[in-house]
């Protein structure tokens, strides 16, 4: 990791704890310790996919949030490519403003849900996931100004730790409103996953978050189930 991130990331370690950990304490009863953030998977294909998918799972009973803490949301950020080394980004300082970070990390995340999952259902989208939406692609929009590049830049006063999330949302919103979104999947294994992912597969036929996790399973599952039926025969043809 980039020596001025893990330095600025354990400043953010050690500033106003108390009543914003009690926060989450009584917030996350039903979640598990997250894993590591550097062994957290982006199997989306998109940016604003991987945020999504850092519940750890929708169908889960005990739901691993990756984005427990403030710390860890920008550990994930880094890692996805939502923040860059060059941002400079200052974070909020006082617990209630941290909690109140938290809280529009969570709401956007749910609105994306919400907004993929009824385009891959080919359901309306939810009212309140679309306003809440819009009112964040217009704080992205007013967060940039037109260069002498004719390019687009983020303001310096913007400079905050909402900056991943505007990145996050304006990749959503280009995602939406593109061709790539009619191949947005949600992961076959609809018992313990629901990532989604959009498949780049030449075939268009890709079922898996990852093969090598969700499809694995499923390759076992299917295992076990033969060589039962194959035992239950041969009792059946011994008896
Ligand atoms: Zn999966």
């Amino acid at each position: 990791m980039d020596a001025t991130i893990k330095t600025y990331l354990d400043g953010i370690k050690d500033c106003g704890t108390g009543r914003f950990e009690m926060h989450r304490v009584l917030r996350q009863h039903h979640h598990v310790p997250p894993r590591p953030v550097a062994d957290v998977r982006l199997d989306g294909g998109r940016l604003c996919l991987d945020f999504v998918n850092t519940i750890h799972d929708r169908y889960a009973l005990e739901v691993e949030d990756y984005l427990q803490q403030l710390q860890r949301f920008l550990e994930w950020c880094i890692r996805a490519g939502a923040l860059h080394s060059d941002d400079n980004v200052h974070a909020p300082r006082s617990a209630r403003q941290r909690a109140a970070l938290m809280r529009e990390v969570e709401g956007l995340r749910d609105h994306l849900h919400a907004l993929f999952a009824a385009r891959i259902d080919d359901v309306r989208a939810p009212a309140d996931a679309v306003r809440g939406l819009d009112r964040w692609v217009h704080r992205a929009w007013a967060g940039q100004s037109l260069g002498a590049d004719g390019r687009l830049h983020w303001r310096k006063d913007v400079r905050d730790a909402r900056l991943p999330l505007k990145r996050i949302v304006l990749d959503a919103l280009d995602l939406l409103g593109s061709t790539p979104a009619s191949r947005l999947r949600r992961c076959a294994n609809t018992s313990s996953c629901g990532w989604l992912f959009l498949d780049t597969s030449k075939n268009q036929r890709r079922r898996w978050c990852a093969m090598e996790t969700c499809g694995t399973i499923d390759k076992i599952r299917r295992y076990r189930h033969g060589s039962r039926e194959a035992r239950a025969r041969r009792d059946g043809l011994r008896g």
